[in-house]
Parts: structure tokens; C-alpha cells; sequence
């Protein structure tokens, strides 16, 4: 069943930002509102996630790293709503399966908490120690035993930019909870506590992204684009400023972004765009729902309406007075 689990977590750990993403969802659903997420070496050496939430009670932290084993599923209708969430019990198990991990939790009703490592799947150690009340997961040496899949990882700074973009679009759909993210020991950024997406945006942008942003308000045709644009004093050299999110999914999509610079006409010089941050509301029938949860693709059932009122939101902003 070691293969088992190597071929299974193949499935759910691709990379880095894979292995983040994974453990971020597992400190939201456990309620932390400070996380700290660290890499280095765009996270091949290491990965750590340390939240304040809840923690795992001490008899179960071993079940938490056995596949399907979820604390989460308490009815049918759980399973639909954490579909949405991804895996359901894999993503612990995966990881163990393809790295070294260490684990220190503890819960509140507990004084001391517990240390568990393990090495291909097998418990190395199990030790008590004192440690505050949530979860901090250490990721190390992976995919030391899948050479085929350790090869294709890609440079150190190509894998911590797909480590970025994870944080940045979880900070931005999460405002209530903290994100530290430290790179090669030195602090990215941190976002603070807040209802106010503007307060997120500047906490992980330049000043001149902030003072160019348009605020995007628009509900027609029951579709809702909530968010900010830059206007034409900004543009840079590529897209990675572009983040979207459908139904509060962060989502990649070529079209959108074309759609959203066509709204700027030719107004930006040739090869620069725009930065900009939206979240668009459509009823979920319009969305493809087989496109598999844990990825960032995304279907749409009416594609060209909808990225016609997307233009059409970058375009009403583009006009209006500046924030
Ligand atoms: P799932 O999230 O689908 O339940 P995982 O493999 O990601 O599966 O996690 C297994 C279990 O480990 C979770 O159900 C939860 O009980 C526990 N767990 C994992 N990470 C944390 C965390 N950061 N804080 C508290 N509990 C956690
Ligand atoms: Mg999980």
C-alpha cells in the first residue's frame, strides 16, 4: 500500500504550491485566523505551515495521516460543500507518502501538545511537547522517493512563484485571517485582519498599484463583478497581477484576461496590462462543475456572455472617477 499511496498522492501533490495549498485549506477549515506560510528553495527543502487554529487532539494526529481519513464528513450534505474544498482525507497521507513531514499540534484542552514525524509514510517519532494551541505541518525532502516526479520540478524561483500566486489568491479570498508568508527567510508579506479588500490589495502591493486602482461595481443580467482595476497610469509586463476569483474560487482563464485588457482598448502600451482583482458571482449551474476541484481551470456554460460583462465591468470602472 506504499505504492498505493505514492501513485494516489501523485494525484493530489504535484509540486510546492500544491503541498501549500493542501495544508492552507486544512488551516482555514481548522479556523486559524493567523497563518504562516514559509518555503525554501521554492519549497523543495522545505515547506511549513503554522496556523492557530483548533490543533489535533492527540489520539487522532496518527488517523489524520491514514488516506480517507477525514474529520470533516458528517452527512451527505458535508460532502457536497467540501467538494469544493478538494480532497477529503487524502491530502496528509499524499504528502507523508511522497516527503519527510513533521507534525506539532495541540488543542486546547490539552497543556502540552504532540510531535510526530514521518518518513515514508512510517512514524519515526512520537514525542509530547509544549507548543501553542494549533498546528504547525514541516514538510521536508520531497519527492525523495519519486525521482521521476523530482525531476520535473521546476527552478527555485519558478516553484516559489507558483507558491506566491497560491498565498496571494488565498489572502485575497480570505480577509479575516492573518497570512505571513516568509521566502528563504525573508518576510513577502503580511496581511492584516480585515472586512476590507483594499487593506488586503496594500498590504501586498506597491503604492503605485494602489494609488491606480478603479473600483469594479457592477450587477446586471444576474452576474455581480465586485473588486478593483488599475486605471492607465499602471500597467506592467505581464499578467500575474490579473487575479480573479468566479463563485470565490480563484480561477485562471486566458479569455478573461483578454477580455479585461480589451476593455482597456489600445489605451495601454503594446505588451502591458493591467492589474486587477475581481470576484465575479454567477449562478453555479453556469459554472463546469467537472473540471476537477483541486485545479484552477474553469468552464463556463455561456462563455462569450460572460466574458462580455466582464469587459463591460472594466469598462464602466475605466470611466468612472477614481477611488
Ligand atoms: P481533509 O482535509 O480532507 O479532512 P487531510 O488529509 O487534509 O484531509 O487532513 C486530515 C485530517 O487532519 C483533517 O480532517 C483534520 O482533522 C486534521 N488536520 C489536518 N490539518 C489540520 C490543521 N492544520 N489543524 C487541525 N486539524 C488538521
Ligand atoms: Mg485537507
Amino acid at each position: 500500500n506504499e505504492t498505493i499511496n505514492k501513485i494516489a498522492a501523485g494525484e493530489v501533490i504535484e509540486s510546492p504550491k500544491s503541498i501549500v495549498k493542501e495544508l492552507v485549506e486544512n488551516s482555514i477549515d481548522a479556523k486559524a485566523d493567523e497563518i504562516i506560510v514559509e518555503i525554501k528553495n521554492g519549497g523543495k527543502s522545505l515547506v511549513r505551515i503554522s496556523d492557530n487554529g483548533k490543533g489535533i487532539n492527540k489520539d487522532e494526529v496518527e488517523d489524520a495521516f491514514r488516506r480517507h481519513c477525514t474529520s470533516k464528513i458528517e452527512s451527505s450534505d458535508d460532502l457536497n460543500s467540501l467538494f469544493t474544498l478538494g480532497f477529503r482525507g487524502e491530502a496528509l497521507a499524499s504528502i507523508a507518502a511522497v516527503a519527510h513531514v513533521e507534525v506539532i499540534t495541540r488543542t486546547a484542552n490539552d497543556d502540552y501538545g504532540i510531535k510526530m514525524s514521518i518518513e515514508g509514510g512510517e512514524i519515526k517519532l512520537k514525542e509530547d511537547v509544549g507548543c501553542p494551541v494549533g498546528t504547525t505541518i514541516t514538510v521536508t525532502e520531497l519527492f525523495y522517493n519519486v525521482p521521476a516526479r523530482k525531476k520535473f520540478l521546476k527552478s527555485d524561483a519558478s516553484e516559489s512563484g507558483g507558491v506566491n500566486e497560491v498565498v496571494v489568491s488565498l489572502a485575497l479570498s480570505k480577509q479575516n485571517i492573518s497570512f505571513k508568508y516568509v521566502n528563504n527567510g525573508s518576510v513577502a508579506f503580511r496581511t492584516p485582519k480585515t472586512t476590507n479588500l483594499l487593506n488586503t490589495i496594500s498590504s501586498l502591493y506597491d503604492k503605485d498599484l494602489y494609488n491606480s486602482l478603479l473600483k469594479v461595481e457592477y450587477e446586471e443580467n444576474n452576474i455581480k463583478i465586485n473588486g478593483y482595476t488599475t486605471n492607465l497610469n499602471y500597467y506592467r509586463g505581464n499578467r500575474k497581477q490579473q487575479v480573479v476569483f468566479v463563485n470565490d474560487r480563484f480561477i485562471k482563464h486566458k479569455r478573461i484576461n483578454y477580455f479585461i485588457e480589451a476593455a482597456y482598448n489600445t489605451l495601454l502600451p503594446k505588451n502591458k496590462y493591467p492589474a486587477c482583482f475581481l470576484k465575479i458571482e454567477i449562478d453555479p449551474w453556469l459554472v463546469d462543475v467537472n473540471v476537477h476541484p483541486a485545479k484552477t481551470e474553469v468552464r463556463f456554460q455561456n462563455e462569450e456572455f460572460i466574458l462580455n460583462e466582464v469587459k463591460r465591468a472594466i469598462y464602466k470602472s475605466l470611466n468612472s472617477k477614481s477611488i
